[in-house]
C-alpha cells in the first residue's frame, strides 16, 4: 500500500538530486560504482517482488543471491525468528554446552540427506566459512589416517565456492585471485564441464565426459594420488555460469575419485533445497559424497547459516584422532545460533508441508522450454538450465563461438534492460543468470520469460547499432 512505501520512500543520500555517494565498502561492486553510481537500495519484498526506495517494482528471478526460496514475506519464517528470539536470542556450542535447534536442525539434516550415510552436521555462517571447514577436517581426517602427505585439493576452473582465502582459493575463477596474492598453492584446478562451449568437433556428450575424466586422472598421477585430499564441485555449477554436467560426468569424475582414494565434497550451497526439483544436487546426478556443503535456501535466506554435513566414514576417523589431540581447534561464536537454526527448521518444515519438490516439477518444465525459446536469438549461443536455476550465455559468433568484444558489455546492457523493466538477474560477463524464488507460481515464471524476451530484443537493437557504427 501507499502507506507503507512512504515510511522508506527516503532520499538521505541524495543532495539537490546528485548523488552524494556512500560509506559502505561494498562487496563484488566495481570501484567507479562505488563512488559514482547510486546503488539499487531494495527497501521491501513481498512473494518474488521487491521494491526499491523510490518505490519501483521488480520481479527478483534471483531470489536475492540464490537464496530467498520460500519469497520476501514468510511470515512463519518472522514467527520462528519472533520466537527463539523471545525464548533464547543466544548461545554459542562451545564446550559441550549448545541450545536446542542446533541439536534438532543437524538431526533433521542428517534425515534429509539420502544419498549417503551422515554422521554429523557442523554449523557455520556462511557457504564460505563451510568451505573453509571442509579444507581444515579433510587435512584433519587424513592427519588421523597418518596420511600426512595427502593434502592437495581440486577444483574445477570457473567454479565459485566463495570469498575466504580458502574458499576463494577452491574456486576457479580468476576475479577472485587478482589482487589478492591467490589461490593458495594447494589447490588444483581440472576441466570446466561445459560441453557446449569446450566439446570436440563431433564429440558427444559422453565421449566429452570420457575426456575430462582422463584429464583428471592424468593431473592426479602427475601431482602423485598420494598428495590428493579431495574434489569439491558443484552437482550443476551455479556461479561459474550455470552449468548442467554433462552426461554422465559424475558416474566418470566418481570412479576415478575412487580409484585414487580422494574424498568428494559436493557444494550443495545454490543445488540444495529443492532448486534442481530433487532435494539435494547429490540425488539428481546420483552423486555419493563424502562431505556437503549447504546453506543460502536451509534458511530461505532470512537468517545466515551454513553448515557441512559429515560422512559417517569420516566422523569415525575424526573421533579417533580428537581422542588422542584433545579438542577439535575450530568453530564460529555464530554457529548453530539459535535464531538460525529455528528459521531454518521453520523452512525445512515448509519444504515439506507445502512439498516444494513437487510445486517445482510442476512449473519447471514449462518455465525452461519458454526460456530455451530464446536461444533462437542470433546473439544468444545456449540457455541452459535444470529446475528452476537457468543461464543464458550470449555469443558473438554461433558458429566460431566467438565472444562479443568484452567493451560491448553484452551481458550487463541485457542486466539493465531486465532492471530499467522491472526485473533482477544475475550478470557475469556474457552470461546473465536466474534463479527464482522456488516458491514462484507458473503466471511469474513466465513473465520472467516475457521480460527476459523484451530484454533480449533490446539487446539485439543495441548489437546491430554497433555492429553499423
Ligand atoms: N559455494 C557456492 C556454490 C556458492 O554459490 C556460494 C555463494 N554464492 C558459496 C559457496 C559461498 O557462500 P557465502 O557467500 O555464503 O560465503
Amino acid at each position: 500500500s501507499d502507506s507503507a512505501f512512504d515510511s522508506f520512500l527516503v532520499d538521505e543520500h541524495e543532495q539537490n538530486g546528485k548523488w552524494e555517494g556512500h560509506s559502505m565498502f561494498a562487496p563484488f561492486t566495481s570501484g567507479w560504482q562505488q563512488t559514482e553510481t547510486e546503488p539499487l537500495i531494495v527497501a521491501m519484498g513481498e512473494g518474488v517482488y521487491v521494491w526499491d526506495h523510490r518505490g519501483k517494482k521488480y520481479l527478483d528471478a534471483l531470489a536475492g543471491l540464490w537464496c530467498v526460496s520460500l519469497g520476501f514475506n514468510e511470515q512463519r519464517l518472522v514467527n520462528a525468528a519472533n520466537r527463539q528470539l523471545t525464548t533464547l536470542p543466544f548461545y554459542h556450542s562451545f564446550w559441550n554446552r549448545t541450545s536446542q535447534p542446533p541439536l534438532d536442525l543437524a538431526k533433521a539434516l542428517i534425515e534429509l540427506f539420502t544419498p549417503v550415510k551422515l554422521g554429523k552436521v557442523f554449523f557455520c555462517n556462511s557457504g564460505s566459512e563451510a568451505n573453509d571447514t571442509q579444507v581444515k577436517l579433510v587435512w584433519y581426517y587424513n592427519n588421523a589416517l597418518g596420511r600426512t602427505q595427502k593434502k592437495k585439493f581440486i577444483s574445477r576452473l570457473k567454479s565459485y565456492h566463495g570469498s575466504t582465502l580458502i574458499a576463494a582459493s577452491l574456486s576457479g575463477l580468476t576475479p577472485l585471485h587478482q589482487g589478492f596474492d591467490l589461490p593458495v598453492d594447494f589447490v588444483l584446478n581440472t576441466d570446466c564441464p561445459n560441453y557446449w562451449r569446450y566439446h570436440l568437433p563431433n564429440e558427444t556428450e559422453e565421449e566429452y565426459s570420457t575426456r575430462l575424466a582422463e584429464n583428471l586422472e592424468k593431473l592426479i598421477l602427475k601431482e602423485g594420488p598420494e598428495t590428493i585430499a579431495a574434489f569439491i564441485g558443484e552437482p550443476l555449477m551455479g556461479a561459474g555460469g550455470v552449468i548442467p554436467p554433462p552426461a554422465t560426468y559424475w558416474d566418470k569424475i566418481q570412479s576415478i575419485l575412487k580409484k585414487y582414494d580422494i574424498l568428494l565434497i559436493a557444494d550443495e550451497v545454490i543445488c540444495g533445497f529443492g532448486r534442481l526439483g530433487t532435494m539435494f544436487g547429490c540425488e539428481k546426478y546420483n552423486i555419493k559424497p563424502d562431505l556437503v556443503t549447504i546453506a543460502k535456501a536451509l534458511s530461505s535466506g532470512y537468517e545466515p547459516i551454513a553448515a557441512v554435513l559429515i560422512g559417517q566414514h569420516i566422523v569415525d576417523a575424526v573421533g579417533t584422532y580428537s581422542n588422542g589431540f584433545g579438542t577439535f581447534g575450530h568453530g564460529f561464536t555464530y554457529g548453530g545460533h539459535p535464531v538460525s537454526c529455528a528459521v531454518s527448521l521453520e523452512t525445512l518444515r515448509i519444504y515439506k508441508e507445502r512439498d516444494i519438490l513437487q510445486h517445482v516439477n510442476a512449473v519447471a518444465p514449462a518455465f525452461q522450454k519458454g526460456m530455451k525459446e530464446l536461444a533462437k536469438s542470433p546473439i544468444v549461443g545456449e540457455i541452459r538450465g535444470e529446475g528452476l536455476v537457468l543461464g543464458i550465455e550470449f555469443i558473438g559468433n554461433k558458429d566460431t563461438l566467438e565472444s562479443f568484444p568484452a567493451e560491448w558489455a553484452v551481458g550487463a546492457y541485457f542486466g539493465a534492460q531486465c532492471q530499467a523493466i522491472g526485473m533482477l538477474v544475475r550478470i557475469a560477463g556474457d552470461i546473465i543468470m536466474i534463479s527464482p524464488p522456488l516458491i514462484s507460481t507458473a503466471a511469474e515464471l513466465q513473465q520472467i520469460v516475457k521480460f527476459a524476451e523484451a530484454a533480449l530484443k533490446g539487446t539485439e537493437r543495441y548489437i546491430v547499432q554497433l555492429q553499423m557504427s
